[in-house]
């Protein structure tokens, strides 16, 4: 093959990593982070998530065991680490970019019943590898990227995604991949311990893969003779060996990178050169106005899986975003509303703003309205999330209005179902990827809070829910004071009080909140919790 056409080839570079020893090391933020460090420099860079599990998308998990659903603008329903990925990326992905075990096998059984493979025993190898490996390719193509980060789910060892590290072995030999293993360094009576990551580095090794650089998550940065040892065991120089440290901010992590000089070493491997010198301006800010806050203020968020911490991860990186754009630190707490309903909400007087989460299901609804109510004539700034903003309205429709109002998604022999089943979720049987998802550009009234907050008449935001505002309530709603902000083709988007304390929006404007671009809604609330506090409001 002549030499330009291999080049031309090899355009397209690949960082494949892998999770070894054990889960939850914050395998999703150190590929973000990667990936910032290549945009920052002019590179095209995009994520593709492998999960090994054979749901075809997050959709039907629970947030108990999975944590948040994240849902992308064109409606895909994914793992929470594209939330990471979006916000460290300041840039909206789409759903080709999460692959899962059940998406791979859904295509290979399909065209297996189409004939593809007539004649043949469709195998692991070569058929499922060579359908991932014409995936990643054609992404690549797709997205003309100069480097595809390829965050492998789960750690080395695990059964589900071994045909997939297969894949990647395979696609080295094909093309420049450069493969990192995320490794921990467990500390016994202050001692560094790399004996896990040897032998988690042999067990990678005898997949027929040499991971070139190492980074290592750990309570204490690593010491000269722990990088020898790792480095002498595990066929690595010290140099590339990095410590992924804890820090306060997720913010932090692609600095902490870039001081060990992380991409030296990914150009170094993966021969690719910037397009243009880091600056880091806007980042370095923002990180600096999370460390230099001016005030502070105590938010509640009220939801329903207030146990798991991932769960609502979304509201809190958004939360997070609008103090490094005010300047005003966040202090965060959790009430589950189950226990509210019980033990009443007194408490609540103790916050300068209150953030009903989204959800779904019954337990704690009561809990949450009780939340509302208390918000409300406390004059409370107020958020409320999709079901939080539908609760919103039960609430009022309850205790202004006077209507025996409920959701009928918690009541169907209620009097007034307020909220009630959106028409064409009543044909809906199938439960995967079928409620009202992803962005939808709503039309905003002038003269609300929502335009204030906006500054414009169109706005899109992201959805996920089967419910919405009983349009035939809106009108005796309205009479009584409560305020339908936006639109969407007849559908409520947002309602407010006439106090312009207390918001609720159908959709999850924390989805879209970017660390360089935070939502205007997390900006407005925190602002308004600010001057709670200060006495100028309520
Ligand atoms: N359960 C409600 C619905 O389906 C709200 C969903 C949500 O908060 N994401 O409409």
């Amino acid at each position: 093959m002549p030499e330009k056409s291999l080049e031309s080839k090899r355009k397209r570079k690949y960082i494949v990593i892998l999770g070894s020893i054990m889960s939850g090391l914050g395998k999703g933020i150190v590929s973000a982070s990667i990936i910032k460090l290549l945009l920052e420099r002019g590179l095209r860079a995009y994520p593709i998530k492998f999960d090994g599990y054979l749901n075809v998308d997050c959709g039907t998990m629970n947030p108990f065991r999975h944590g948040e659903v994240f849902v992308l603008k064109d409606g895909s329903e994914v793992d929470m680490d594209f939330g990471t990925y979006e916000r460290f990326m300041n840039k909206d992905l789409d759903g080709k970019s999460s692959l899962t075990g059940g998406k791979i096998f859904k295509t290979i059984i399909e065209r297996e019943r189409k004939g593809n493979y007539l004649g043949r025993d469709v195998q692991f190898i070569p058929h499922v590898t060579d359908y991932i490996k014409e995936y990643v390719r054609s992404f690549a193509e797709e997205k003309n990227a100069d480097v595809v980060v390829i965050e492998v789910g789960g750690t080395v060892g695990d059964i589900e995604n071994s045909y997939f590290i297969e894949a990647m072995r395979q696609l080295s030999l094909e093309e420049d991949v450069l493969f990192i293993q995320l490794t921990y360094i467990p500390i016994i009576k202050d001692s560094l311990k790399t004996k896990p990551t040897q032998h988690a580095n042999k067990l990678i090794q005898s997949y027929g893969i040499s991971p070139k650089l190492i980074i290592a998550r750990t309570q204490k940065k690593l010491g000269k003779e722990e990088k020898e040892k790792i480095s002498l065991y595990c066929n690595v120089e010290s140099k590339d060996i990095f410590d992924d440290i804890d820090v306060a901010f997720v913010y932090e992590l692609p600095m902490l990178f870039e001081k060990q000089g992380l991409f030296e070493r990914i150009k170094h491997w993966l021969k690719i050169k910037e397009r243009k010198q880091p600056e880091w301006k806007e980042w370095k800010k923002r990180l600096s106005n999370l460390y230099n806050y001016k005030d502070e203020v105590r938010i509640a968020i009220v939801g329903k899986y207030t146990k798991i911490r991932d769960a609502y991860i979304s509201i809190e990186e958004a939360l997070t975003h609008a103090s490094a754009e005010t300047k005003i630190k966040v202090n965060l707490e959790y009430k589950e509303s189950s226990k509210l309903e019980k033990e009443g909400v007194e408490e609540l007087k103790n916050y300068h703003g209150i953030i009903i989460a989204g959800g779904f299901g019954k337990r704690g609804i009561e809990g949450k309205i009780k939340a509302i109510e208390f918000a409300r004539k406390n004059e409370i700034p107020l958020l409320g999330l999709c079901l939080g903003m539908q609760l919103m309205v039960v609430e009022f429709a309850r205790n202004v209005v006077g209507l025996s109002a409920h959701s009928s998604e918690f009541n169907d022999n209620a009097k007034d179902k307020v909220v009630d089943l959106l028409p064409e979720q009543r044909r809906i049987a199938y439960k995967g990827g079928t409620m009202r998802l992803g962005e939808y550009v709503m039309e905003i009234k002038e003269g609300t809070l929502l335009y204030d907050i906006y500054k414009k008449k169109y706005a899109g935001e992201r959805h996920r829910h089967r419910y919405e505002i009983n349009p035939e309530y809106v009108e005796i709603l309205e009479k009584h004071g409560l305020i339908f902000s936006a639109f969407y083709k007849g559908i409520a988007e947002a309602v407010e009080y006439k106090n312009k304390l207390g918001l609720g929006v159908q959709s999850h404007p924390e989805l879209s909140s970017k660390f360089e671009k935070p939502s205007p809604i997390f900006v407005w609330f925190v602002r308004t919790a600010r001057e709670k506090k200060l006495g100028r409001k309520g």
